[in-house]
């Protein structure tokens, strides 16, 4: 590899790694000097839905931003080195790296060069040599950047797998104080469109094959950037739209985004609570049908009065337990209200949200593991979608015996409080909230302030309290998602890059704790 490319590789490879809606891992495999060295070239791993473990090439296609973002270390103000990479020049790298079977994917973002649609049109480009050029099926998950035209979006979710816009900021106030050139509309514009073009694509016969498909006297969204409005446009059936040349055609099989959208949120830049965070996030899986919203905690770059202090550590804790609230709204059928209600602003530091609800609703408990329907089950603390599912089939050969819910994975230590098999009780302690708080870990009620975080001790801070950070089996079990090291932690990862929610969109609801223009201005 030439040394500039591989320069900028390094730059623009560093620069990604504040991403994290591409679930990533810190890798440190150093061979300096020899074949196979790819620690510095912005290689993450990421697993697919069924648990398969995939290298990604996770890099920026330019650090050099117009934008002034307060919190972020490419921003216009901030010092450093600034590159670039020509489309051909990324393409290159990309498909070189496939080959020699260092990635298996691509994830592409970057900074705003000059503007949202330079930017989108290189991104574009270099996608497109990838498919089309080169043959690249792998693969790609792509960043949005906020303001690309809606004809852009199209051509760029037609030659990639994933898209995501970030909405950076819990609310339309912190985007404003922190990111004054992002405005709400932008990001919420082409979630809008990503969505409405999936939902097109799969209503139309033949999904997949849209440029050729017109569904006759079906009026779909004109002059709204929908891919049928754009294929209209361009001349209908059997022309699409190429910005970069009217020559180019495709010659395979096109979906717009099949794996969806996802988006990202940073955790303690600004001063929003979890409920807020929460209920955001509640309402953009149910508005735009997200397949994952990531959380990730701010690592202080930048010295401001709106901002942290740069010795802030980066709130782990707190991304942790969101990662925990996330997995009890996509898998375990729990409200945003559920898990914080009016009264509680923030998550506790001791304890795992779900185990914060069953406290909180101990008329529920305990549950006759024997009698209980499959959402009841899902709500007693240590009993995983999996266990719970075992559980319904054991139930159908012969009644579940105690012992056997440790062999179907139930995590006795949390879970014999608040339930019972056949009958018996097997906690051991009065059935009253503080005891079983003591006995389940939790000290005193205690509610992680905003700023504030939990260092593993392996970074010189104190203990933990959280017992599983960085086992992802007993997370899951617990109703937790896991933290994404790529900011800061490096631990491991077990989110799911091509996983999705299980919140299906209502294109009614209107979310409450969310950014107003979430529901008027981006459903323009
Ligand atoms: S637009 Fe993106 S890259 Fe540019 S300053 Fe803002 S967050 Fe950073």
């Amino acid at each position: 590899m030439e040394s500039k490319v591989f320069e900028k590789l390094t730059v623009l490879g560093e620069s990604a790694k504040y991403d994290v809606s591409c679930s990533s891992s810190g890798h440190a495999r150093v061979n300096v000097g020899r074949i196979g060295s790819a620690a510095c070239a912005g290689i993450c791993h990421t697993w697919t839905a069924d648990g398969r473990c995939v290298s990604l090439l996770k890099v920026l296609m330019s650090n050099d931003c117009a934008y002034d973002c307060k919190y972020c270390v490419n921003r216009r103000s901030a010092g450093g080195k600034r590159r670039t990479f020509e489309p051909r020049e990324l393409a290159d790298v990309t498909i070189e790296f496939y080959r020699r079977n260092y990635i298996e994917g691509l994830f592409l973002s970057s900074a705003v060069l000059v503007s949202p649609d330079h930017t989108a049109e290189r991104m574009y480009e270099c996608l497109w040599l990838l498919r089309e050029v080169y043959g690249f099926a792998g693969y790609i998950h792509s960043k949005v950047i906020p303001g690309t035209s809606p004809e852009l979006l199209t051509q760029i979710g037609l030659v990639t797998d994933r898209l995501s816009v970030n909405i950076e900021l819990p609310s339309e106030d912190s985007l404003t104080r922190l990111a004054p050139q992002k405005k709400a509309t932008a990001i919420f514009t082409p979630m809008r469109q990503i969505l409405k073009t999936q939902y097109e694509q799969k209503t139309l016969k033949s999904a997949g094959n849209m440029k050729r498909l017109r569904p006759a006297g079906l009026d779909i969204s004109i002059g709204d950037g929908s891919l049928a409005d754009i294929m209209d446009r361009e001349g209908g059936a059997g022309r699409a739209h190429s910005l970069v040349s009217d020559g180019r055609r495709r010659n395979y099989r096109e979906k717009f985004a099949p794996a969806g959208q996802t988006t990202q949120m940073i955790i303690g830049a600004s001063p929003e609570s979890d409920r807020q965070i929460v209920h955001m996030s509640e309402a953009l899986y149910r508005r735009f049908s997200m397949k994952r919203v990531y959380y990730s905690a701010y690592i202080p770059v930048a010295s401001g009065p709106e901002l942290p202090s740069l010795l802030t550590p980066p709130p782990l804790g707190r991304e942790h337990r969101l990662y925990q609230a996330d997995w009890l709204l996509r898998f375990y059928g729990f409200s945003a209200e559920e898990i914080l209600p009016e009264d509680e602003p923030n998550l506790e530091y001791d304890l795992d949200p779900k185990v914060v609800w069953a406290l909180r609703n101990l008329s529920f408990f305990p549950v006759e593991v024997n009698k209980a329907s499959e959402e009841e089950l899902l709500r007693i603390p240590g009993v995983g979608t999996t266990s719970a599912l075992r559980i319904m089939r054991q139930r159908k050969i012969a009644a579940v015996m105690y012992d056997d819910l440790k062999k179907i994975g139930v995590v006795l230590k949390r879970a014999r409080f608040f339930l019972t098999c056949s009958g018996k009780y097997y906690g051991d302690i009065p059935f009253e909230p503080a005891p079983l708080r003591r006995a389940l870990g939790g000290g005193e009620k205690a509610q992680i302030s905003l700023f504030e975080t939990m260092v593993p001790a392996a970074l010189g801070g104190p203990s933990p309290g959280v017992e599983a950070l960085g086992n992802a089996a007993a997370e899951r079990e617990a109703g937790g998602g896991t933290t994404p090291g790529a900011t800061a932690s490096g631990s491991s990862i077990a989110e799911r890059e091509a996983g999705g929610g299980s919140i299906p969109a209502r294109p009614g609801f209107g979310g409450s704790g969310s950014f107003s223009a979430l529901v008027n201005e981006g459903t323009a």
